[in-house]
């Protein structure tokens, strides 16, 4: 077992005496579930996936369908039309509340039910076969299978499912959804009955956690504009009423699921999974918030401390006998000028007179265009003899 292995089935096990909670029985099939399952599951840079625990347990994906759908949403509409009819706060209520804007009937925000159904609705498609269709092959290349939909949660949510029908019929009042009810809640049904494992929410979340490429299969989902916009709703509205706490204490997007599954997002590390069905009273899985918890302590992974390499690039000097040669790869952001600036300033003291300094900033994968023109206007402005290759 390698290292990142060994850790994660530690952080498991610390977890698995926790039996606090219960499954959910709103949904009768969610009931039925064993509920000392336990699993977790990371997917690094390359694609690498790590699961410990019962990573081949099939359970369906509820609301962590959420963001997908959202991101569907943002690629056939694009941000502005999306939230005209969503907003985007955390609503500070459970995540089936009647939480619609005074006068507008915008529900808060894309993750709590009101405003998946409202998102669900914007899906294009004549039919709920055609709809349905669309948004299972978007989560399906997100998690880098074909994913299915689990008939009997399907059946057994919609014969329950009246709080989600009122709250279509409530916005369809008010204009928030256009198409008839049913289309728009047995839509949202199917998507939430999607069958998934905990390894395929790591590889969904690792796909956000790359700025919509997967990297398990390679392909590009969504474009970097859709995965950021996605996480920020997730950073504030994803864990119902606990996100603030999350945000607090786990510092990482993510988004939770009745059945049980919590996916969360390393923005450019990780995409991790854990999955056990026993609840808390916000909805949320007691053991995989513990884990995720855990885990994030460890790895260092909380969005919000400081990251000593950000956006800092590799910095190389090759010297020959007309001058030194600076190259810059990897990515430069704001921070990483200032780095680059000073090596540049200590050798402005020793090189020779008369001999040439190049920044050769070609091989840079990803640069910040205000870093750059940063780096360039401070670089000329140095006593020496510069030239910048591009
Ligand atoms: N299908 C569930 C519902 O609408 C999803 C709830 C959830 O996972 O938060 O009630």
């Amino acid at each position: 077992m390698d290292t990142i292995t060994a850790l994660l089935s530690g952080a498991l096990e610390e977890v698995r005496p926790l039996t606090d909670g219960a499954t959910a029985s709103y949904i009768p099939e969610l009931a039925e579930a064993d509920p000392d399952q336990l699993a977790l599951s990371v997917v690094g840079p390359r694609g690498r996936v790590r699961s410990v625990g019962d990573e081949d347990a099939e359970f369906t994906i509820q609301s962590m369908s959420k963001p997908f759908v959202l991101a569907l949403a943002l690629v056939e509409h694009g941000r502005d039309a999306v939230f005209a009819k969503v907003g985007a706060e955390p609503s500070g209520e459970p995540f089936n509340a009647i939480s619609l804007e005074q006068n507008t009937g915008r529900p808060a925000n894309p993750l709590i039910n009101a405003g998946a159904i409202a998102t669900t609705a914007l899906i294009g498609g004549d039919d709920l076969d055609a709809r349905t269709g669309r948004i299972v092959e978007l989560l399906s290349a997100f998690a880098g299978r074909s994913l299915w939909v689990d008939e009997s949660v399907y059946a057994s949510e919609s014969l329950t499912g009246d709080r989600n029908r009122a709250l279509a019929h409530l916005m369809r009042s008010y204009g928030i959804i256009d198409v008839p009810v049913e289309l728009a809640v047995e839509t949202y049904f199917r998507q939430c009955a999607l069958l998934v494992t905990v390894r395929d929410l790591a590889v969904m979340a690792s796909t956000l956690a790359f700025g919509g490429w997967n990297p398990v299969t390679g392909e590009r989902v969504v474009s970097e504009a859709v995965a950021r916009d996605v996480l920020s709703i997730m950073a504030s509205c994803g864990m119902y009423d606990y996100s603030g706490q999350w945000l607090l204490r786990v510092g990482l997007p993510a988004k939770s699921g009745v059945s049980g599954g919590i996916l969360a997002v390393a923005p450019s590390q990780f995409g991790v999974a854990a999955f056990s069905p026993r609840l808390d009273g916000y909805g949320n899985s007691v053991r995989a918030v513990a884990v995720v918890e855990r885990l994030s302590e460890r790895l260092g992974m909380h969005l919000l401390e400081p990251h000593e390499n950000l956006a800092a690039p590799t910095v190389s000097v090759d010297s020959s006998p007309d001058g030194r040669t600076i190259r810059l790869s990897g990515e430069l952001g704001f921070a990483g000028t200032e780095r680059v600036l000073a090596i540049l300033r200590d050798l402005a003291g020793s090189i020779p007179a008369g001999s040439t300094v190049t920044l050769d900033v070609r091989e840079l994968a990803r640069t910040h265009p205000a870093a750059l023109a940063a780096l360039e206007g401070e670089f000329n402005a140095l006593p020496l003899g510069l030239r910048l290759q591009t």
